[in-house]
């Protein structure tokens, strides 16, 4: 690393959860739906109304925790945190303080400076994820006249897992690799749809750099939280900016870290800055005590074992899967693969059991299909070619020497039209002139043809071989296999006269 300073960051990861209904109350919590129409007493915390827990939120919660190798507590109980802001009518936040219901987990992520050419996997460690209940959304005129502020109430109650990492990330890219990571994975077990863009997954970043002294020694500056990032760009754009801030900063004022100087700051992505903001409140300003109004959870062993049984095969199985026998793919393509999802790792499973061939059928996948339906802005499930299709046109392919610019015209017609990979290159009427005896006679006309070619040819001048080779392409329409006619024609120039 050139840099001279090492960056330090934690990841706070809020994500959504897939559930129906709110945390405590049974609110629906459709995204988009108008402001306060998913509100009820229980969540807009009028006096006397008593919460009680949404048991699939908490299923969910377990479910996550246990992807993410935490441990989970047999005993788990509720905390009110209070503070008091508009968009949080009840003046306390339920959530989990001294006694989450899981701890001490890890995700694998993919370390690499370049994650598009290699895998490098790194595990970063997770403190511990709890659960607490979303505030709602304060709506500030922004026209610039002075208007009022309303507030919007529908996402208050609404169920969030919060994940915090360790301190182990050390770059921008890292922290874009662990969001991936993590999104990937909580989509794969169905917790949450992880939709940066509405809200379902929000991430703060704790950030500070460590740097060496003339004396050998180290220096670690306050911890800044970057508040917020909302794309997983920022989150990677705003690290390595504020690290760099604060870089500089300890050059002018050699302030370090120290109890109760961390800061909160806000990105702006469009300058590309950070903002600091205020001083970061510590737990004590928050008054946290046990929440009276819910009874605290005991987590059965035989529940836990259940969720674990239903998780499926996780992400970083699956990439250690498809890299051993019968597919032996590299361990980047295992990772394309598996970054794209379940369901496209099922297809690639098919199409290569079909073709006798994994590395092609990965290759087909991650290049063709995935261009494809990218390009037709269309869905993985909406491609109307099968996996056991795709497998066929590769045999197809590879058994009639159909050069590869006509297999993109046969793929591009099948994922228009459907249809059988036999039928299509039929009807393209694309037929492969494999017939050597055939493709000499071509050859020896073109010779023939070309005189001039065939003289420059044996003076030395190789490229030559390319004009005779034109006329052999443009006899056979293009049809005949490119590496067949180059031997051929090798052969046949060697021999003439
Ligand atoms: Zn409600």
């Amino acid at each position: 690393m050139s840099e001279p300073y090492q960056i330090i960051v934690g990841l706070e990861v809020h994500v959504q959860l897939l559930t129906r209904t709110k945390l405590f109350c049974g609110c629906t919590t459709v995204f988009g739906a108008p402001p306060n129409s998913q509100v009820c007493p229980v969540c807009l915390g009028m006096p006397g109304v008593l919460p009680v827990l949404n048991r699939k939120a908490f299923d969910l919660s377990l479910r996550a925790a246990l992807a993410l190798n935490c441990e989970i507590a047999g005993f788990t109980k509720w905390d009110r945190k209070n503070y008091y802001y508009p968009d949080l009518p009840k003046n306390f936040q339920t959530s989990q303080f001294d006694l989450p219901f899981s701890s001490e987990g890890w995700l694998e992520i993919n370390a690499a400076s370049d994650p598009r050419k290699e895998y490098l996997p790194k595990r970063i460690g997770i403190f511990r994820a709890h659960l607490e209940e979303d505030a709602g959304k304060n709506l500030h005129d922004e026209s610039g006249r002075g208007g009022d502020t309303k507030v919007d109430l529908n996402r208050t109650g609404t169920p969030l897992l919060e994940i915090v990492s360790k301190p182990e990330i050390s770059s921008g890219g890292e922290a874009r690799s662990y969001v991936e990571e993590m999104r990937l994975l909580l989509r794969e077990i169905g917790v949450s749809d992880c939709e940066m863009q509405e809200g379902s997954l929000r991430c703060d970043a704790n950030v500070n750099v460590r740097i060496e002294q003339p004396d050998r020694s180290f220096a670690v500056t306050p911890i800044v939280e970057i508040k917020n990032l909302n794309s997983i760009g920022s989150i990677e754009r705003a690290i390595e900016y504020e690290a760099r801030r604060q870089y500089e900063q300890f050059g002018r004022d050699g302030i370090r870290l120290s109890p109760g100087n961390k800061t909160t700051a806000g990105w702006n992505d469009a300058k590309g800055i950070t903002k600091v903001q205020r001083t970061k409140e510590e737990s004590a300003d928050y008054r946290y005590f046990p929440e009276p109004d819910l009874v605290p959870v005991v987590v059965e062993r035989e529940a836990v074992a259940a969720i674990r049984e239903s998780l499926g095969e996780l992400p970083a199985q699956q990439r250690q899967r498809l890299q051993q026998s019968p597919y032996s793919l590299s361990a980047y393509d295992a990772g394309v693969l598996t970054a794209q999802g379940r369901r496209v790792v099922a297809y690639f499973e098919a199409a290569a059991g079909r073709a006798g061939d994994a590395k092609s059928a990965c290759n087909w996948i991650t290049n063709e299909v995935l261009g494809s339906l990218k390009q037709s802005e269309r869905r993985f499930e909406d491609l109307p070619i099968s996996a056991d299709e795709l497998g066929n046109l590769i045999v197809e392919v590879k058994k009639s020497g159909l050069p590869m610019n006509k297999a993109r015209e046969v793929f591009n017609v099948m994922s228009n039209e459907g249809g059988t990979a036999s039928a299509t290159i039929a009807r393209l009427g694309f037929v492969v002139v494999a017939d050597v005896v055939q493709l000499r006679d071509i050859i020896r006309k073109a010779i023939a043809a070309q005189p001039q070619a065939a003289a420059d040819f044996k003076a030395g001048k190789t490229k030559a071989a390319d004009r005779i080779k034109g006329m052999v392409m443009k006899e056979t329409k293009g049809m005949a296999n490119a590496e067949t006619v180059n031997k051929l024609l090798l052969e046949e120039l060697s021999d003439a006269g």
